[in-house]
């Protein structure tokens, strides 16, 4: 990150109270919270099938036991604390400035660090519910189960989480569709852009302070009006000081 692109983006920011962000796996990877989709990431001999086959509802149907084996091990981080990114978000939104954060990230670390406003257009680890009484349960009775999760009435309880095959929640599409559209600088972090529904939601962005902050080269780098290759923690942290 050079001393232009950083006081460009200290200069939208400071100048704004309708600020968005929309982030990926990349926030939370900061967080030694690992992207299951990264090659060198959880596919390995541990496992018959790829993550994306096992995080998949017909999987899930199928079978539950090898599911849970799965997810209880690599899509649960109970030590994860939040980075830099995650406190600067949350003290511009205390701050007025921030209108809401926009996420791909199950892992809640945003709430943890103090943001209300949190769309998680996939779900979250923390919410968990019986598909017979639909019953709340916390991360830690998932964890704490043999095998699969179950409610005291019987029934198999499921996380909060949109699987493959799965829809994302309607409503919560909605709400990240109104704030991208109302916003006045939109900053996208740690996330390639490649994944559906980010790239469609960036289209609903109307305004010329779109800032793309990513380690690696996006297909979206053309149409940002801000691009920055450095560490999100790194760039967002400026925001502590
Ligand atoms: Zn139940």
């Amino acid at each position: 990150m050079n001393m232009e692109e950083r006081e460009q983006l200290r200069e939208w920011v400071v100048n704004s109270d309708n600020i968005v962000f929309f982030g990926g796996a990349g926030v939370s990877t900061e967080s030694n919270i690992p992207d299951f989709r990264s090659v060198d990431g959880l596919y390995n001999q541990e496992y018959d099938y790829p993550p994306e086959t096992i995080l998949s509802h017909s999987f899930y149907k199928k079978n539950t036991k090898e599911f849970y084996r799965f997810y209880k091990k690599k899509m649960i981080f109970k030590e994860a604390k939040p980075n830099p990114a995650h406190l600067a978000l949350a003290k511009l939104e205390q701050e007025g400035k921030l209108k809401a954060v926009v996420t791909q990230n199950i892992d809640g670390l945003h709430q943890m660090a103090g943001s209300k406003e949190v769309l998680e257009l996939h779900g979250s680890v923390h919410r968990n519910f019986c598909t017979r009484c639909g019953r709340f349960y916390d991360a830690d009775y998932i964890l704490e189960a043999k095998e699969i999760p179950l409610c005291e009435c019987g029934g198999i309880i499921k996380p909060d989480v949109v699987l493959y095959e799965e829809g994302l929640d309607y409503g919560i599409m909605q709400k990240a569709i109104s704030y991208i559209a109302a916003a006045d600088v939109l900053i996208i972090g740690g996330t390639s852009l490649t994944v559906y529904p980010a790239a469609g939601l960036i289209d609903y962005y109307r305004g010329k302070k779109l800032v793309l902050i990513n380690k690696g080269i996006t297909p979206m780098d053309r149409r940002a009006d801000l691009v920055i290759a450095a560490p999100i923690g790194e760039v967002l942290g400026m925001f502590l000081e």
